[in-house]
């Protein structure tokens, strides 16, 4: 068969542009070799449904255990009692939460997509905003930060089943115990999607939800550096509590609810290559040279935001402690989309992004969000940040002047073009 050259020559676009440009997208991340080598490889052939031990197809005894590899690394990684690993992606995940521990109509309270939450906790234009009913939380507007005494009066007010505590665009820490006495309060359950910061909570470096939240979703994508996908984790089972029995009379499971609600609630075959990657993921964050990884991801991010202060750009809640911020343009008088725009034809990536009380659409927006997990895999360092930061500003300040921005595409290329796409 002949090769595709169209579609291979446009991969290797791709590559060029993301070796020479600055990856900033905070929800993007490069893979190691061996986690692209198991992504791409024979296992993609395998039709698996079913889970480990009980398939419904055959031929399945090495993906069986290549299964249980990724969930038994991914319990390690975060000291859960439950994972399942075979969500496509983080959307399946909650998707698959949602279909266990709700009836189409039932509340849910989320972090309002407009203040950095996702669209799947609630959004309208989401099946999570048409299936359910949504209400949301968001930050204060005067410190950008989420106020927990505010999310408990929502949630006595509003009474939802389920709280969902995470974000797609918020840089501070979350407090996952003060989230489940809310939760508790209300007789709701508590989720916490921890899909952008989950590498950095793996290692310890903010709060950990696997003891306080019912039931915890991921993206493996982000700074958890592994293929695109989803996963679903327990820090411990627990009988549901609905009342529901197994044929045999005993009561079901949390564990169980959850599996038949990904396979075959909301899944066919799993993705077999794509769960090998995620075993390879899992095994790369089990290591101590991780920890080194998830700390400058960190660290690159606090430096970047002081270099953004610094030149009086404005960050939603006054900086960072994990490896993304939102800054607010509106003082710099361009728009989420200018900026963006603008910054794509300098080879700088990022995206634009709604701020809290925003005044322009999802289309044009005030913001845009920022982070370090990509450019720290590519072995930048603090350093670096203040190069970044200025280049952006640059961008910035003379965002029509295409003569300018083509001098700094060229100043970006410089900085990356020779370094390899996975340093650190
Ligand atoms: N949840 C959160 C908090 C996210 O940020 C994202 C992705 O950005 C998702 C879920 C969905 O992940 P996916 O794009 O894999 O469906």
């Amino acid at each position: 068969m002949q090769r595709d050259e169209q579609i291979f020559d446009l991969i290797l676009d791709e590559q060029d542009r993301q070796i020479n440009g600055l990856e900033l997208i905070a929800s993007e991340n490069f893979v190691s070799d061996q986690v692209m080598e198991a992504a791409g490889s024979v296992l993609t052939n395998k039709y698996a449904e079913g889970y480990p031990g009980k398939r419904y197809y055959g031929g399945c005894e090495v993906v069986d255990i290549v299964e249980q590899i990724a969930i038994d690394r991914a319990k390690a990684l975060f000291n859960a009692a439950y994972v399942n690993v075979q969500p496509h992606s983080g959307s399946q995940a909650n998707t698959a939460v949602y279909a266990a521990v709700l009836k189409p109509g039932d509340k849910i309270l989320g972090f309002d997509l407009s203040h950095g939450g996702h669209l799947t906790h609630g959004s309208p234009v989401n099946f999570s905003g048409k299936l359910y009913n949504p209400v949301f939380y968001g930050v204060d507007e005067a410190t950008g930060v989420i106020n927990y005494d505010t999310i408990e009066e929502i949630a006595k007010r509003e009474k939802p089943q389920l709280i969902i505590a995470g974000a797609s665009a918020y840089s501070r820490d979350m407090d996952f115990k003060r989230f489940r006495e809310i939760a508790d309060a209300v007789g709701a359950l508590l989720l916490a999607d921890i899909s952008h910061p989950a590498g950095l909570i793996a290692k310890g470096l903010l709060s950990d939800p696997l003891p306080h939240c019912h039931i915890v979703t991921t993206t493996t994508h982000k700074t958890l550096r592994g293929p695109r996908g989803g996963m679903i984790m327990m820090g411990q089972d627990f009988e549901n509590p609905f009342g529901l029995k197994t044929p045999k009379g005993e009561t079901r499971m949390m564990s169980a609810l959850l599996d038949a609600a990904v396979f075959p609630g909301n899944q066919g075959g799993p993705l077999m290559h794509i769960i090998a990657a995620k075993a390879v993921a899992f095994g790369e964050a089990l290591q101590d040279e991780f920890m080194h990884y998830a700390l400058q991801v960190q660290k690159n991010a606090q430096a970047m935001a002081s270099a953004f202060v610094k030149r009086d750009y404005k960050i939603i809640s006054g900086g960072t402690d994990n490896h993304m911020m939102l800054i607010d343009l509106r003082n710099k008088n361009i728009s989420g989309k200018e900026a963006e725009n603008a910054l794509v034809k300098a080879e700088i990536t990022v995206n634009k992004n709604m701020v809290p009380f925003d005044d322009k659409s999802p289309f044009v927006t005030s913001g845009i969000r920022v982070g370090t997990a990509a450019i720290t895999t590519r072995g930048l360092v603090e350093s670096d940040m203040e190069t970044i930061v200025d280049l952006i500003d640059r961008v910035i300040m003379n965002h029509t002047n295409e003569e300018v921005i083509e001098q700094i595409a060229d100043e970006v290329n410089e900085m990356m073009s020779e370094r390899a796409m996975f340093v650190f």
